[in-house]
């Protein structure tokens, strides 16, 4: 079964083609500027080995980029099936899926009228997530379509370690709770760990670090996530690129005391905080890394303020869980900053967990474990679209 994957935002559209017979990516691209003057797609035919094209065209909306993807999806020379007929499904990425969905599932009209009620806890991402799904529906109407949610893998996690302190009502009234992100993601790599340690997932207790611009920390025990960093909104756990993860929820009401509004320290904390706030230099690790080698003392910093708090989550994880078999580190971070992973299980020798600095260096190694670890800890290249893919072909087949 050949299926497409579709992560719609605001103004932007990325897909992959996907043939699961083999897992091989066939097609894949990104619509730019929906909406805006200058929209373009770019599409890469993989399958024939081909460069990757640019077309400008005006895109008015999420429908036209549609009709734009299955038009090179099937062109002649830069196509890779001949019909849009050998598409069996489409995957979406949808962002929020609140307590109605605690797995991918079809979508019918029921499910899209919930999907608008998980809107208020992700204004800005579910509505694209939704005109992209209804887009589809309107140039595929026979295909199935399937919801795949960056919260749905934290569904798993017991009400003693998503709830928050607050009156009950909070959670009662306003659904105010931890749900946690990038789930498919973590999803993904815990099982790929899972096959990787060869033992049945029952026995496991994996503590998955993804670690990019946007990270978090999950606690995956039996294969099911029991704890994550990320909280009622991506703001929560760790430093990010630009976001403060967890602090004193005071300093927003003593900033606001100070006469800054709810928006200006939205912004604050979202986009100009992080390492990038720290630093001064930038969100991206290998700039800080880079300032840092040059003697920048606050980039040092930054990058001492990410490992420690990720450091923390892995033993705070393990006491959670009573017990660590694996860490896995993936996501931009994650697969290629071999200092950071290295400045991260530092420390952590007494609980099992130490690496091999050589294989640590190496590219492409899965296992860096030290020969003498009880506790294996493994570099896991990430992929959400497979792993959207895979949820639909399961859901469709059913
Ligand atoms: P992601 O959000 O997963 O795309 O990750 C983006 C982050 O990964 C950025 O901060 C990049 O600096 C970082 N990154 C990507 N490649 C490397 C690398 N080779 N070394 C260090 N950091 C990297």
């Amino acid at each position: 079964m050949k299926i497409l994957v579709i992560n719609a935002g605001s103004s932007s559209l990325k897909y992959q083609l996907i043939d699961m017979d083999n897992k091989n990516v066939l097609a894949k691209g990104l619509c730019e500027r929906i909406g805006i003057d200058g929209s373009n797609l770019q599409h890469t035919c993989v399958v024939k080995g081909l460069d990757k094209i640019k077309i400008e065209k005006p895109m008015k909306d999420h429908g036209d980029a549609i009709q734009m993807v299955i038009d090179a999806l099937v062109d002649a020379d830069h196509g890779a099936i001949a019909s849009m007929s050998e598409i069996g499904a489409v995957g979406h990425r949808v962002v929020h899926g609140a307590e109605a969905f605690t797995d991918s599932t079809i979508v019918t009209e029921a499910v899209l009228k919930e999907l608008e009620k998980c809107t208020p806890l992700a204004p800005l991402h579910n509505p694209p997530n939704i005109t992209g799904i209804l887009a589809c529906q309107k140039v595929m109407p026979d295909t199935p379509m399937v919801a795949v949610f960056d919260t749905a893998f934290h569904q798993t996690m017991p009400a003693k370690a998503y709830m928050y302190a607050l009156p009950y009502k909070c959670y009662e009234e306003d659904r105010i709770r931890k749900y946690g992100f990038h789930g498919t993601s973590h999803k993904y790599v815990s099982q790929e760990a899972i096959k990787a340690l060869g033992k049945p997932a029952e026995e496991l207790k994996i503590v998955t670090c993804h670690l990019g611009n946007g990270s978090s920390i999950s606690a995956v025990d039996g294969g099911k996530c029991v704890d994550t960093s990320m909280g009622f909104t991506p703001l929560d756990g760790v430093p990010m690129g630009t976001r403060t993860g967890s602090m004193d929820p005071a300093v927003m009401t003593f900033l606001m005391n100070k006469g800054m509004t709810a928006k200006e320290i939205d912004n604050l904390v979202n986009k100009e905080s992080g390492v990038a706030g720290i630093s001064g230099v930038s969100s991206d690790f290998r700039d800080l890394s880079a300032a840092a080698e040059s003697g920048n003392k606050r980039a040092e910093l930054a990058l001492a303020m990410f490992g420690y708090q990720v450091k923390k989550y892995i033993g705070s994880y393990a006491a959670a869980m009573g017990g660590i078999d694996a860490v896995v580190f993936t996501a931009g971070v994650g697969e290629n900053d071999a200092a950071m992973r290295k400045e991260i299980v530092s420390g952590l020798e007494f609980m099992g967990i130490k690496i091999d600095d050589a294989k640590n260096s190496t590219r492409g190694t899965v296992d860096v474990s030290a020969a003498d670890a009880t506790v294996k800890t493994l570099v896991i290249p990430t992929d959400e679209e497979m792993m959207i893919a895979i949820d639909t072909k399961r859901l469709v087949e059913g």
